[in-house]
């Protein structure tokens, strides 16, 4: 049976997993992306990681079908290229020759959250389904639309960015250089922007601005704090509409969501649930469900893996 290399770069560790055909992973590993020394320094220390995997696991190069790399930022398949990954500082950089070549595997890339998007979709809490939308609810909004457990990644690998459906053209600025989309919102970002301004404001709250983190204000905001709440409120509000949008479009079986700001469970899926459903269309929210994902930070190693296959 064939294996494949997942890697999920990042700003901060570059991961990977050897997984098989069923989606189980073998073995898994990470280490510093030690984004400082370089590109050529990265792609050396990807392929580095690439041959650790294969070794750990005892599986001759010879049994890999390829390597698969999700990239955090925009990407050219056809070139094979970076275009821009602002968290690590690339512009045009290319990554399949180099890693081709040192390597001798074939090489697939995609965009982090597509990659994310599609291991969840895979094995996890998408698994059976044929039709999902997947969120990614970190820094930033990512996002990924899978069908029959392949990434519509779209004409230049845009598909999917739900995070910067605008939401609200006069609101705050986003990484994109517009404003008001649904990342400034519903990100863990936007989240504590929401509430720090709030604080500036002198809205009557339990919140203090130091140390101010996202699980600090779903606590709060389950506890009744007034501010607290109204963020809340207004992250899950505008991304019930954002998901609504995108489900009229697709109408799917499920749409999953995860990252960090996922993790506060019912304090964010109530609320969100109940705006969907004010905004989708009656017929879309009957068959689809909105769900927690399963796999945590293996979704990207496992969904990067899966374009080899
Ligand atoms: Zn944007």
């Amino acid at each position: 049976m064939k294996k494949a290399i997942g890697i999920d770069l990042g700003g901060t560790y570059i991961k990977g997993a050897l997984i098989d055909e069923q989606g189980n992973i073998v073995v898994k590993e990470q280490i510093p992306t030690l984004r400082e020394l370089g590109s050529e320094s990265i792609l050396e220390r990807i392929a580095e990681l690439v041959r650790h995997l294969a070794q750990l696991s005892e599986v001759p190069m010879t049994s890999i079908a390829g390597v698969g790399i999700g990239i955090p930022g925009f990407i050219d398949e056809r070139l094979g290229m970076a275009v821009e990954v602002i968290n690590i500082g690339w512009k045009q950089v290319r990554v399949r020759e180099p890693l081709e070549k040192i390597l001798q595997l074939p090489i697939f890339m995609d965009n982090d959250a597509n990659a994310a998007a599609l291991g969840e979709a895979w094995v996890g809490a998408g698994r059976g389904t044929n039709s999902a939308i997947c969120v990614t609810l970190g820094t930033g909004v990512g996002g990924g639309i899978v069908f029959n457990q392949k990434i519509w990644s779209g004409t230049n690998h845009m598909g999917g960015e739900l995070g910067h459906f605008v939401m609200d053209p006069d609101g705050a600025p986003c990484n994109c250089g517009r404003k008001g989309c649904l990342e400034t919102f519903a990100s863990a970002t936007g989240i504590l922007r929401m509430a720090s301004e709030g604080i500036e404001n002198g809205v009557p709250t339990s919140l203090s601005s130091v140390e101010l983190s996202t699980k600090e204000i779903f606590d709060a905001a389950a506890a009744g704090d007034e501010l607290a709440e109204t963020v809340v409120t207004k992250a899950a509000e505008m991304l019930g509409r954002g998901l609504a949008m995108a489900a009229d479009l697709i109408n799917p079986e499920i749409i999953i969501i995860g990252g960090g700001v996922a993790k506060a469970g019912d304090g964010l899926f109530v609320p969100l649930r109940k705006a969907f459903i004010r905004y989708a269309l009656p017929r879309v929210v009957e068959v689809v469900r909105i769900v927690p994902a399963l796999l945590g930070n293996d979704a990207g190693v496992v969904g990067a893996g899966k374009l080899t296959f």
